[in-house]
């Protein structure tokens, strides 16, 4: 098998792992070698321009893994991973935000020392320095009618980037420019005016085990096209399905699944591959009375926050508006999808279900078993949430100016009116966000079933850390891409500081 050495491996050129390689490859006495199981993202149109992220989901840069049959919930969602360079920035329908100062106080009771508000905000004001933002170029004139009645329903009109966290509707922030998504390989990589000499990119290269020594030592990682060797360090980026899967087949995880797969137990981590969240969404879909001008966009240009209970530190809904009849499971279950209409995506905050993921096979071709235990929680706070989330989109579309464009609600419509049938149409209908995360989780250096320690460093493992959606220790309030990001930057300097 080929050898090959560098100073830092980063496996999985994604959201994340750009951001850790380019950020240490800027210091030029670093030699830095990204793995990233997919091509390249470079003049590929359906990937950079964003209003096309629709199209990828069906495309050969997407794996849309099954998940595990559903004890409620809808047993038919995929989760949906890009395997190119940018990883799901590349993919998914850039919608920005920062999160709440109260997602981070949370982090920090959960063990996360040093992720308070105060800590990650210089890195967020990285990111955002280096991956522009936008509006909405042309708003549809419906997204604009959802904003108008959202506020007349009681959800005043914010600027997201200026958002406390209250209660509030609002435009989208896109991280595009013109029509080009800023992923962070476009904003960290090909927007860059100075080459790095010092990083090499390999390409459809899939990692497949880590590479230990006897001490707990992670010295490299092996590949499709090789061995690669770290003099210095390993990143692990691999995403929030990946990460774990690679953790678990190189040995690292709970001993009972690995010796259960023949997999021998090179370190015994129970929490790898626990704690599975993701942002559930509900949809309520409208016929509209005339033809639905899509503006410019990628079909999700405005939304709104909402509280169940006021003394909530966060908004516990969140719903996207769409300028589309979004009948990916409504249509399966029998629900008409109008020729024109127009949808709200009721999403779950904080869900309290956990899920797992775990390996069907030692072998590394195998897609893993993901099952998020959708609305498992044992006091129901999911799909109470969720309840009252298709309360407050119905509450927007009976208000002025939106009202008067909807012809008739259509799914649920009649089929859902008491709370028994809101639920069963909830378990039918209902989708992922595709957020997933929380799967290799940071918790406190003492927490035996966190996963990283809060530098992001593999516990027990020396010379590891993990860069991706799977550190989190709970989900945050809103959309995670540029979070991902901020992981990214955090991750480089602790490296950095550690040399
Ligand atoms: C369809 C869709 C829409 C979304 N919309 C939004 C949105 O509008 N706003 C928002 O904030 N968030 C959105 N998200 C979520 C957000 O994009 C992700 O949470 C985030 O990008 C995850 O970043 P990551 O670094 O954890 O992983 P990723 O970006 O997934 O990166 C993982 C990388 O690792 C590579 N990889 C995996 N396994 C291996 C291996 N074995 N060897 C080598 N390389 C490997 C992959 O190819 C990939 O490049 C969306 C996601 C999707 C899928």
């Amino acid at each position: 098998m080929t050898r090959h050495e560098t100073d830092i491996v980063v496996i999985g050129g994604g959201t994340a792992g750009v951001v850790v390689a380019v950020r240490l490859a800027q210091r030029t006495e670093l030699h830095v070698t990204l793995l990233e199981a997919g091509p390249s993202d470079e003049g590929n149109p359906l990937v950079l321009d964003y209003r096309r992220w629709m199209e990828l989901l069906d495309s050969a840069l997407v794996r849309n893994y099954e998940i595990a049959p559903q004890p409620f919930g809808n047993s038919a969602i995929r989760q949906s991973r890009a395997y190119v360079l940018g990883g799901c920035s590349s993919h998914n329908s850039v919608i920005a935000f920062v999160p709440l100062d109260a997602d981070f106080d949370h982090w920090v009771r959960l063990g996360a020392d040093g992720w308070s508000p105060h800590d990650v905000r210089p890195y967020y004001d990285r990111v955002l320095d280096t991956v522009p933002l936008m509006l909405p170029p042309s708003g549809s004139p419906y997204s604009q009618a959802f904003i108008a009645a959202a506020e007349r329903a009681g959800y005043p009109t914010t600027d997201f980037r200026q958002w406390n966290g209250r209660d509030a509707a609002g435009w989208l922030w896109f991280n595009a420019k013109d029509t080009t998504r800023m992923s962070s390989s476009v904003a960290y990589l090909h927007a860059r005016a100075v080459p790095l000499p010092n990083l090499t990119i390999e390409f459809e290269t899939v990692a497949h085990a880590l590479i230990l020594n006897d001490h707990g030592e992670c010295l490299g990682v092996r590949t499709s096209r090789g061995e690669y060797y770290a003099s210095h360090e390993v990143v692990l980026a691999c995403g929030a399905i990946g990460s774990p899967k690679l953790l678990l087949l190189s040995g690292i995880g709970p001993a009972d699944h690995l010796r259960a797969l023949g997999i021998p137990v090179r370190h015994e981590l129970p929490g790898v591959g626990q704690n599975l969240v993701d942002h559930i969404e509900g949809v309520v879909i409208w016929e509209t009375k005339t033809p639905v001008a899509h503006g410019d966009t990628q079909f999700w240009e405005a939304a709104v926050f909402a509280r169940c209970d006021a003394t909530s530190p966060w908004p516990e809904i969140m719903i996207h508006f769409g300028i589309l009849p979004f009948d990916m499971h409504t249509r399966a279950a029998g629900f008409p999808t109008p020729e024109h209409g127009c949808s709200m995506t009721p999403n779950v905050t904080h869900p309290r279900s956990r899920g797992t993921l775990r390996l069907r096979s030692a072998d590394p071709e195998v897609p893993p078993i993901i099952d998020p235990q959708y609305f498992t929680d044992p006091d129901g706070y999911d799909l109470q949430v969720m309840i009252e989330g298709i309360r407050v989109a119905r509450a927007i579309a009976a208000s002025e100016p939106l009202h008067s464009l909807l012809a008739a609600e259509v799914a649920p419509g009649s089929r859902g009116t008491t709370e028994e049938e809101l639920r069963r149409y909830i378990a039918q209908t209902c989708n992922t966000v595709y957020h997933p995360a929380g799967t290799c989780r940071m918790g406190s250096p003492s927490d035996e079933t966190a996963v990283v320690d809060p530098r992001l460093r593999v516990n027990g493992i020396e010379r590891l850390r993990i860069a991706d959606a799977s550190i989190f220790p709970d989900m945050i309030t809103v959309n995670p891409c540029i979070t991902c990001m901020m992981i990214g930057e955090r991750c480089a300097d602790f490296i950095l500081e550690d040399l």
